[in-house]
């Protein structure tokens, strides 16, 4: 019997420990190295819709996601002075299916990835690539910690800041499409007593939002800001950061103060530009690249969970399906690009339905929500379906269970 093909993952995040799982279901020798000391699990809750709930049922966690599903009641939008514009169904909003889609806490997705693997897969958490020298027959791959391993490919899925692309392709600005907005993200206490809701505050250019998910002390909160052209240097220093965040909402009414005041206390500040990784290709011999490292959508479209998710499966189908590395990036590609198009233009730069840029964008904006009052929910968007997946890599079920049976690891 042939030695398992060894390959290193970077990144313990969704497309990371997705893509472990289904390689591993494949017959890999898989080790996943996260530069985080542990599992990630903060940030705004995801959605799992279209055909990455087939990838969460074909993996065996969907009645678990299930039990986790949100089910937000209502989103109210506010205009300047906190007065009601609309108060909608969150599927009205979002497009999403009731009863298929599902919303889930990040953390709760990432536990239940990592579930599924962690008895299997080899895990180095602290630590990271420092260097790769994929010219021999393998991966000869050089570890922060001083290890020194052999892989015969090896994945990036280190997200839209990908350390392996900047390495693989060169640094980011190449692939970088700015959307025209900057946000933080940050939790705070949840002082308007809110529950399983999310409230939005515009005024054109600028937009704040609470988002109580269940009933919790705490609130995610979001300051997000139109910009023509992104603030790298600010981005790059903290204390700059938060200063301008609080410069562009001085003037602001509602509950905007406390929430400026809470972003200088919160321990967990997540401050970026709103982007998407384009890229003319995935891979470059034997080093890919999976999920936002290689096509973030970006969060407004909320589909870079279930881009992540259906591009591990894609990438893992392919490498069962061809023993060459080429032909099987190449596949992948090939099935993947189209619906990673489609999701892509969702969003246009500026031109955010949630976040409009000028006051007569958000009039629009706020005509349309309240037509939404009356309307029944939205349906789905052809593009959260747009990928027809092939049947589960060969040697796995459908449950995510192993067949004993002939499959990659049988070495056809
Ligand atoms: C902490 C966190 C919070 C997030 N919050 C939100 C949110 O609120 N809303 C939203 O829409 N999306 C959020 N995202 C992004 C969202 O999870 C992704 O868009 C989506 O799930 C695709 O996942 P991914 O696995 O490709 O990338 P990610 O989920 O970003 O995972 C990448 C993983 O790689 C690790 N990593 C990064 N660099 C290295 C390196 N050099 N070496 C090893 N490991 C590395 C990271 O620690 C992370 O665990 C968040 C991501 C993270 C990590």
């Amino acid at each position: 019997m042939t030695a398992p093909r060894r390959i290193l993952i970077s990144g313990a995040g969704v497309s990371g420990l997705a893509l472990a799982h289904w390689l591993h279901r494949s017959g890999w020798a898989v080790t996943v190295v996260e530069k985080a000391g542990a599992l990630r699990d903060g940030g705004y809750p995801i959605d799992v819709r279209g055909t990455a709930t087939e990838v969460v049922r074909r993996m065996g966690i969907l009645p678990r996601l299930r039990d986790g599903h949100i089910d937000s009641r209502r989103c109210t939008f506010l205009d300047a002075e906190g007065g009601e514009v609309a108060s909608v169904s969150p599927r009205a909003v979002a497009g999403g299916v009731e009863g298929q889609d599902l919303e889930v806490r990040r953390g709760d997705l990432v536990a239940s990835l990592h579930a599924l693997v962690r008895d299997d897969v080899e895990f180095l958490f602290d630590d990271s690539v420092a260097a790769f020298d994929p010219a021999g027959r393998g991966v000869d791959v050089t570890f922060r910690g001083g290890r020194q391993r052999t892989f015969d490919l090896v994945v990036g899925a280190d997200g839209a800041h990908s350390h392996t692309r900047e390495s693989l392709f060169g640094p980011e600005e190449r692939f970088h499409r700015y959307l025209g907005y900057c946000f933080a993200l940050f939790t705070m206490p949840n002082t308007l007593g809110l529950s399983r809701e999310l409230v939005m505050w515009n005024t054109p250019g600028k937009a704040a939002a609470l988002y109580a998910v269940g009933d919790a002390d705490e609130v995610h909160a979001l300051l997000a800001f139109h910009r023509p052209q992104p603030p790298s240097d600010a981005l790059r220093d903290p204390d700059a950061r938060q200063g301008l965040v609080a410069t562009v909402f001085a003037d602001a009414g509602w509950e905007i103060p406390g929430m400026i005041d809470a972003l200088r206390d919160a321990e967990d500040p997540f401050f970026d530009t709103v982007g998407q990784i384009r890229m003319p290709r995935w891979s470059s011999g034997r080093v890919a690249l999976v999920g936002d490292a290689a096509y973030a959508p970006s969060f407004l479209t909320g589909q870079g969970t279930s881009l992540a998710l259906a591009g591990a499966y894609t990438l893992a189908h392919a490498l069962a399906a061809h023993r060459d590395h080429t032909a099987a990036f190449a596949a992948h590609e090939r099935d993947l690009r189209e619906f990673v198009a489609v999701n892509q233009a969702l969003v246009d730069n500026g031109a955010a339905t949630l976040f409009p840029t000028t006051a007569r964008a958000l009039e629009q904006r706020n005509t349309l929500l309240r037509g939404l009052v009356t309307l029944p929910s939205a349906t789905a968007r052809p593009a959260h379906s747009a990928l027809t997946l092939p049947e589960p890599p060969a040697g796995t079920t459908a449950g995510g269970r192993c067949h004993r049976g002939p499959g990659p690891s049988g070495r056809r």
